[in-house]
C-alpha cells in the first residue's frame, strides 16, 4: 500500500526526487515507473542520429555482461556492433572496471598543463611500442572528433610555423567520416552526413575512394590507378595549396564499411609522400585489432605523418582520443615563440581515469588469448558470411580481420529486418540504409557467434 502510494506521487507530481525516493524504496522497477522513465526519455532526451518524429520507445539497457546486453525486461541482445564499434573485451569488463574503480580512489583528474601523471606515461608508452620510432609525440584530446581537430590543426600550423602561409585545403575521399565537429565535418562532407553545412566548411577537394565491389572487383586494380593518377595531376599543380590529406586506413565505417586494398593505401601514402603532403590516417574505428591487425597501418609498407585514435582505445568504458605526431612536425613547434606554440587543449585532456581504463584494455588486447579469439573471429566471419550469398537480395558480401558486412539490394525491407533481429536478440543497426554489418566484441563466445548467425539467416530468409 506503501509502495502504491508513493508510485502515484511520482506519476502525479512528475518530481524528480520522488522518482529517486521510489528506487531506493524498491529496487524492482514498478510497471509505473518504467512508464515514467520512458516518457522522461521522448519528452526530455534528443538520442543521436535518430529522426525524432519516428520515435519508438528505445530499448532501455539495465546492464550488460560480455558480448550481451540485457534490457529492463530481462531480454537479451547480443551486441554484434559493439556499441558504436568501441568495446573490445566485452561489457562491464570487470578487470576495467576495477582498474577504473582504483585510479578514481587514488587520482580522478589532473590540469594536464604543467603537470602530468603515470597512467598517460604509461599509456603513451603502450601505444608507441606499436609506432615506428618517427611517429613519437602524442596529444590527449575527449574523443575521435577531437582527434581529428587536433589532427587537421597541427597539420595547418606546422605549414604556418615554417612561414607558408598559402596552403588552404585539405583533401580528403568520398564518403569518408572523420567526426562532426566542424573541422571533422570538412573532410567528411561527402559521407552524407553533413550535406546541410557545406557552407560553413572550411576548404577540401574530394577523391574517389576505390573500395571493392561485387561489379568492380575484376579491374578495381585500374581504378586506383586512375585515382592516384587524378590525385598525382591534381598535386603536380596544386601541392603548394594542400595542408594534408585525411583518410580512414583500408576500412571506410560510417559510409558503409567500404573495404579498399592495402596496396592502394600504401601508393597513396607513397604519392603524397613524393608530393610532400602531410598524411593523416584517421584509425579511430579500425585501430585496436578490427582489421586483424593492431592497427590498419600494420597491412602497409608505408606510415602516414599523423594517426588519430580513439572509439577501443579504453576497450569502449570512457572516451578519450589521441592523435600521434611525427617528430619532423613536432619540430616546427619546438620554439620559444609563443605564436607558434600550439595553442589547443581540452579540460579533460589526458583524464588519468580514462587512460587506466586504457591501459588496462591494452594489457588484455596483448594477452595470447585475446590474439586468438581475434583470429577466431576473423575466420568466422570469413568463413560464414560467404554462405549469406544464397539470399537473393544480398550483395557485395565483404569482410577485412573482424568486420564483416553486406548490401541489402531491398532498402525498403531494412527497417523491418532490424526490427525482427532486435525481436530476437541481436544488437544491429545499419549503415546508410542498406548495409548491414557485424563488429562484435572480441570476447563474443563461439556459441554465441553461431547463434547469431543461425538467427541472421534464418531472419533474412524470412524476406525472401
Ligand atoms: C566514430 C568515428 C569518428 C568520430 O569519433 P567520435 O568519438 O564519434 O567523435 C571519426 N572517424 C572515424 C573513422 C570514426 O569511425
Amino acid at each position: 500500500m506503501y509502495c502504491f502510494a508513493l508510485h502515484i506521487v511520482a506519476l502525479v507530481s512528475n518530481g524528480y526526487d520522488n522518482m529517486k525516493c521510489i528506487i531506493h524504496d524498491n529496487a524492482t522497477l514498478s510497471w509505473w515507473l518504467i512508464k515514467k522513465m520512458q516518457n522522461i526519455d521522448k519528452m526530455n532526451i534528443w538520442h543521436p542520429f535518430t529522426v525524432q518524429k519516428q520515435y519508438q520507445d528505445n530499448v532501455n539497457i539495465v546492464s550488460g555482461d560480455g558480448a550481451i546486453l540485457v534490457d529492463q525486461d530481462g531480454h537479451e541482445y547480443i551486441d554484434l556492433v559493439s556499441s558504436w564499434w568501441c568495446n573490445l573485451h566485452g561489457h562491464s569488463n570487470k578487470e576495467i572496471a576495477e582498474a577504473i574503480y582504483s585510479q578514481a580512489q587514488n587520482l580522478e583528474h589532473v590540469i594536464f598543463a604543467g603537470y602530468t601523471h603515470n597512467p598517460a606515461i604509461s599509456l603513451t608508452d603502450n601505444i608507441l611500442h606499436h609506432m615506428p620510432t618517427t611517429l613519437n609525440r602524442v596529444f590527449f584530446s575527449d574523443n575521435g572528433s577531437t582527434s581529428v581537430e587536433v589532427a587537421m590543426k597541427v597539420a595547418f600550423q606546422y605549414h604556418r610555423n615554417l612561414g607558408d602561409n598559402r596552403r588552404d585545403r585539405f583533401i580528403a575521399f568520398n564518403g569518408g567520416y572523420h567526426g562532426d565537429t566542424f573541422g571533422a565535418m570538412s573532410v567528411s562532407a561527402q559521407s552524407g552526413y553533413h550535406n546541410l553545412f557545406a557552407p560553413m566548411l572550411c576548404k577540401c577537394e574530394y577523391f574517389d575512394y576505390p573500395y571493392i565491389t561485387d561489379k568492380n572487383v575484376g579491374n578495381i586494380a585500374e581504378i586506383e590507378n586512375e585515382i592516384l593518377h587524378q590525385l598525382d595531376v591534381y598535386l603536380s599543380k596544386n601541392s603548394n595549396y594542400v595542408v594534408g590529406l585525411i583518410i580512414e586506413p583500408i576500412i571506410q565505417g560510417a559510409s558503409g564499411m567500404r573495404i579498399c586494398r592495402p596496396e592502394f593505401i600504401d601508393r597513396l601514402l607513397h604519392l603524397c609522400r613524393s608530393h610532400n603532403i602531410i598524411t593523416i590516417c584517421d584509425e579511430i574505428m579500425v585501430g585496436f585489432y578490427r582489421t586483424g591487425q593492431m592497427f590498419a597501418v600494420d597491412h602497409l609498407s608505408e606510415y602516414p605523418d599523423i594517426i588519430c585514435l580513439s572509439k577501443g582505445l579504453t576497450g569502449g568504458f570512457l572516451p578519450l582520443g589521441m592523435t600521434i605526431v611525427s617528430d619532423y612536425i613536432y619540430a616546427a613547434f619546438y620554439s620559444s615563440d609563443i605564436n607558434k606554440t600550439f595553442l589547443h587543449g581540452h579540460t579533460y585532456t589526458g583524464n588519468p581515469i580514462s587512460c587506466a581504463a586504457a591501459n588496462k584494455s591494452y594489457e588484455i588486447l596483448m594477452r595470447d588469448i585475446t590474439k586468438e579469439s581475434i583470429i577466431h573471429l576473423s575466420n568466422f566471419i570469413k568463413d560464414n558470411f560467404v554462405l549469406l550469398g544464397i539470399i537473393p537480395f544480398v550483395t557485395n558480401i565483404r569482410s577485412f580481420g573482424c568486420i564483416g558486412a553486406f548490401d541489402i539490394t531491398k532498402p525498403e525491407l531494412v527497417n523491418d529486418i532490424i526490427a525482427k533481429l532486435k525481436a530476437k536478440g541481436l544488437l544491429m543497426r545499419p549503415l546508410c540504409g542498406t548495409t548491414l554489418y557485424w563488429m562484435p566484441p572480441y570476447c563474443i563466445t563461439n556459441e554465441q557467434l553461431n547463434q547469431s548467425f543461425s538467427v541472421l539467416t534464418d531472419t533474412l530468409k524470412m524476406f525472401v
